[in-house]
Parts: C-alpha cells; structure tokens; sequence
C-alpha cells in the first residue's frame, strides 16, 4: 500500500512511522526540510494527565506511554528522560537577596537564582512529566520508517486532483530541482501544521478553511559544563517593562537550555517555513527570561533564535482522520501546544484506520474532520 504523507513534521514522521510499521510504503513529501518548523522548535515537553477532561485527554495518555516505548524501541537517542516540574514566579530585576533563600524554596533545582523567585511549587513528577528533543525525534522516527522500505522527498504539495470520492493524484515541487510532477497513491494523509489551511483551496468540498498558526519565539542557550539538571520550569514572570509573559523553561540532556514564551497573536502564517523569522525584541526578551531565572544562563552563548507556528483548528481541538467525502485521504493537524506529546497516539491510531479500515489504540471520534461539515449545515 503505497500512502503518501504530506509534511515532515513530527505528526507526519509518527504517521509514517506506524505507517511503515504495519507493512505499508509511505512516502513522506516535506517542502522545506525535516522537522523545520514547530516540530523542530518545540521545547518537547510531556505530560501524563495534563491534559485529562478535554478531549485530548486519552490521546495524551496513550502518547506519553508510546513516548518511553519509542524511546527504547528507537535505538537512537532522542534526549528522552522523565523530569520533575517546577510553577515558579519570577520577577526581573529583583535586588539580590530581596527574595525567599534556598531554606525557603526547597523544592526548587540549585541552579535557579532564588533572588527573583517569589513562589514555588511542584507540579509535576517523574511519573508524570517528561521531555524529549523534538527535532531529534522526529528524525529518527523517518529514519526508522526509512530503514522499513519508506521514503522521504524535499518536494512541496502544490495542488490535489480528487474524482469520485477519492484523491486521484497529487501535484509535487521537488525542493531542489523545482520539477513539477503529478503522483498516485492509494492514500494520502495530509499532516502539514500550520499550512493545513491550504487545504481549503485544493478540497473546497471536503475542507473548510477553518486552520491556522500562531507565531511563537524560542532560543536554546548553552550549558557546556551541565549545570541544570532534569527539572522543567513553568514561569509566571513579570519583566521591568510590567508585561507579564509564561516562559517555559527545559534544560536538555544534551547540555543545552531551550526556552519559549513569546507569541505574535496576530502574525499570519507565511507562504512557507523558510520564511518564518524570529523578531529580535521576542529574543531579548527571552534573554531576559534566562538572566533572571539564572544569572549563568543569561551569560550562556545562544545557540539557536527562532520562532515557529503551533498549528491551530478554529475549535481548538486536533482534527484527526478521514477527510469527509473522500474515500482514501486523511488529516492530522491542530495539535497546538500538545503536537510533540500527542503524535505518536495520532501516528499509531492513523495507520491504524488507514491499513485496518479502523482506529483501535485510540478513539478518534472527537477529533473527526467531519465535525466542522455539520455545523456549516
Ligand atoms: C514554541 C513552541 C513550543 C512547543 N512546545 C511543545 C511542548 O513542549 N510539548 C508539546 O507536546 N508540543 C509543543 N509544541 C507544539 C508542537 O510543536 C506542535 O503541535 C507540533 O510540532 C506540530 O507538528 P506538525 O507536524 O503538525 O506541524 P509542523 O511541525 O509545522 O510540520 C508541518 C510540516 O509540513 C510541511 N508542509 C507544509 N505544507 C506542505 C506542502 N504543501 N507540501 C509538503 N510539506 C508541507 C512544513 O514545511 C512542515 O515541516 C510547541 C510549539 C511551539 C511553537
């Protein structure tokens, strides 16, 4: 069975996954690059039961236990580790000393400066939280999906041909050449983040125009000498301008310190995830988040500056499954801010209903794409 799966990001690469794990072909189509976008820019946080009573909720819990398996069963380390994980406020610009001591927030991780702490507490354990690196994930899960007889090709999806029911051929620029070529398939799965609203030009039938993006900033800093430990922090943080803004706060096994926060509610999603650039105040900012959680962090070199669209769905909630009126084309996008936790329950449930005509890990019923059809009527 040969299924075409658009977009090689991480909910694609889970897809194609599982996918090539009950003994279908696929074929990724990735316009820019692997794990370019939100995929490869997320912080990669997980979380059990964060998520419990929205209807997220399951598929949370099927994916956080997938996450350890793939961790084993993917024999390539993708930063996975369980981590303790810290609400904290923090104020910029504090006098030293003017806040609670180390005696009196315990909890928190040595390496965060007490002096712009005001509150602590843990909000999640090792048994319920963890983090993995997204980028690193979703590489090795097309690798592995690869190494069982799929494909991956840098080409954009640039049109649909759909007759009778079914999508009859797609339209492909290969990235590099720029060669335009049409190509079959048995089933196609559309997974491409925050430019699923395409989609809404090439079905006008089945797909309503009803997804989008939000521009969120991310930097990862260094940490050669490996002083943070495996503690995650959600901040309640005030800046000197009075803004207050919830920066999210991972070391990573690998010796580097990613932090998020920051979005542009308002930036619209560009024509490609190439064109997506961070804007140098969201930065500094940011900057400002590592000076005042710790004075280290805020001299460590940055690594990376960037920003990124979460995926969206006018309802809030991840549309997941067949595309209405279309016998052999499917959709997996909207995951917003859970995308890194919940792809691997969406890959293994997809390739489920895709080979076995049927979901049976999870229940895709709240995420059917044919939720948005019935309220139009
Ligand atoms: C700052 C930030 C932090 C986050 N932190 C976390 C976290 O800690 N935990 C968590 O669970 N989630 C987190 N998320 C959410 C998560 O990153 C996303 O939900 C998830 O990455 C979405 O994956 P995706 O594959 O749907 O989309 P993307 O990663 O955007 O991938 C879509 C891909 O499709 C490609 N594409 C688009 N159109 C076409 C086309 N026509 N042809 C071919 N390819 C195409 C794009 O180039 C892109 O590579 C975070 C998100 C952000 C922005």
């Amino acid at each position: 069975m040969q299924v075409v799966v658009v977009g090689g990001g991480i909910i694609g690469a889970a897809t194609a996954h599982y996918l090539a794990a009950k003994g279908a072909r696929p074929l990724v189509l990735e316009a820019c690059s692997p794990a370019c976008s939100a995929s490869g820019k997320a912080g990669g946080f997980l979380a059990l039961d964060w998520c419990d009573g929205q209807a997220v909720g399951p598929l949370a819990r099927r994916s956080f236990q997938l996450h350890a398996e793939l961790a084993e069963s993917l024999g390539t380390d993708c930063g996975y580790r369980r981590v303790t994980t810290h609400s904290i406020s923090v104020k910029q610009g504090s006098a030293p000393g003017a806040r609670g001591g180390a005696a009196q927030l315990p909890s928190l991780p040595g390496w965060v400066d007490r002096d712009h702490v005001g509150q602590a507490t843990v909000i999640g354990t090792e048994e319920t939280t963890a983090q993995v690196h997204p980028e690193l994930l979703t590489k090795a899960l097309l690798q592995h999906m690869q190494e069982r007889g799929g494909s991956l090709q840098l080409a954009a999806v640039t049109g649909v041909e759909a007759e009778g029911g079914r999508v009859k051929a797609l339209h492909v620029r290969d990235s590099a050449s720029g060669e335009e070529q049409t190509l079959a398939a048995d089933a196609v799965v559309f997974a491409m983040g925050a430019w699923s609203s395409q989609l809404a030009s090439w079905l006008p039938a089945s797909c309503p125009d009803v997804y989008s993006g939000l521009k969120v900033h991310s930097i990862v800093l260094a940490d050669p000498q490996q002083r943070t430990t495996a503690d995650a922090l959600f901040l309640a943080f005030r800046g000197t301008d009075g803004k207050s803004l919830e920066p999210e706060v991972y070391p990573r096994p690998n010796g580097t310190c990613y932090i998020c926060g920051c979005s542009d509610d308002n930036a619209p999603v560009p024509p490609s995830a190439a064109d997506v650039h961070p804007r140098p105040a969201a930065i500094e900012t940011l900057r400002g988040v590592a000076a005042s959680v710790s004075e280290k962090l805020g001299r460590a070199e940055v690594l990376q500056q960037q920003a990124c669209f979460l995926p969206t769905s006018s309802d809030g909630v991840p549309v997941i499954g067949r595309i209405p009126g279309l016998d052999n084309a499917y959709i997996a996008t909207a995951h917003s801010c859970w995308g890194i936790l919940n792809a691997p329950a969406t890959g293994e449930a997809l390739a489920e209903l895709i080979v076995d005509g049927k979901a049976s890990s999870s229940d895709l019923r709240p995420f059917d794409p044919a939720r948005f059809a019935r309220r139009r009527r």
